[in-house]
């Protein structure tokens, strides 16, 4: 079987918390149980929101909690010539669009037909424009986005912790953005070109992330990337049940690094995962031997 190739993803638009930690512990003991390698990439494509001294800071974060990696970081900020090239595969094969649809557009579009709570589906409004409805656009000075001309098809996996997950491509997710209208690339593009061209095999992130997972495994398929294996982690919610995120400063690792020791949150996130019985300081190296998925919980965990 080939080598485990796994990666550590932080977006830094902020400091890290406990739930980027949490995703990063268990995709780092993902990779290194089974001897393979763990790269960094600093997805940092909003280049505006996450400025080089956050980034610095989230590796410095890492490094304090124990989870090394094993080859120069890489940039999406310093990608883009590369996006550009996918984009223009794809494009060649017919498979991409220009939008002019304004948010305003768009967001009457998906009220009225997107099921309550369900993510919003692009009707396809500029898919049939023809050659004059787009210079008749262009002239009024509108900036297309790129939209990614997806096919009536079912994608389906398994995933490592979540298990099967299907989605069929035209009915419910639609032809999903590739390039924003200003000129920034889309996550779904950039994250799977960035694996792909690392030769990642193993992608450890949160559940919130599975539902974007069909769109991607498309796109290896079309720019002729094999699919890597999956495992959506659970999240960790704050007591009223949101999702913790940036906002709850006090759950930031920084913060807490002032009160606790790197082992004693390391141990704490493996208790959450499942993979001690109660919460003790430790290594994540420590955690390697006796690491293994059937012991990850599904649930998400609160945390107090
Ligand atoms: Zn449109």
């Amino acid at each position: 079987m080939a080598r485990t190739v796994g990666r550590l993803a932080p977006s830094p638009s902020g400091a890290m918390h406990l739930g980027n930690a949490f995703a990063a512990l268990l995709a780092w003991l993902g990779a290194r149980s089974e001897g393979g390698e763990v790269l960094l990439r600093l997805e940092d494509l909003d280049r505006p929101r996450c400025p080089r001294p956050y980034a610095l800071a989230v590796m410095e974060d890492l490094a304090w909690l124990g989870l090394d990696w094993d080859a120069p970081p890489v940039w999406q900020s310093e990608r883009g010539a590369r996006y550009q090239d996918c984009l223009a595969t794809l494009a060649e094969r017919g498979l991409v669009y220009p939008c002019y649809c304004s948010r305003r557009e768009l967001h009457a579009v998906t009220e009225a037909s997107a099921p309550h709570g369900a993510a919003p589906v692009y009707a396809g409004t500029c898919r049939g424009l023809s050659p004059q409805d787009r210079a008749a656009r262009e002239a009024q000075g509108r900036r297309p986005a790129l939209r990614a001309l997806v096919p009536a098809r079912e994608v389906a996996l398994r995933d490592g912790l979540q298990g099967p997950f299907r989605a069929d491509l035209a009915r419910e997710v639609g032809d999903f953005i590739l390039r924003r209208s200003d000129g920034l690339f889309a996550y779904q593009l950039a994250v799977v070109v960035d694996d792909g061209d690392a030769g990642v095999t193993q992608v450890v992130r949160g559940r919130d992330l599975l539902p974007s997972t069909p769109q991607q495994l498309w796109l290896q398929e079309e720019l002729g990337f094999p699919h890597p294996r999956y495992y959506h982690v659970p999240l960790l919610l704050a007591p009223d049940g949101r999702r913790l995120s940036k906002r709850e400063g006090d759950l930031s690792l920084r913060a807490m690094s002032r009160r606790h020791s790197a082992g004693e949150i390391v141990g704490r996130l493996a208790f959450w995962a499942g993979l001690l019985d109660r919460p003790r300081p430790v290594t994540p190296r420590e955690l390697v031997g006796e690491f293994s998925w059937e012991r990850v919980t599904r649930a998400d965990v609160t945390v107090r």
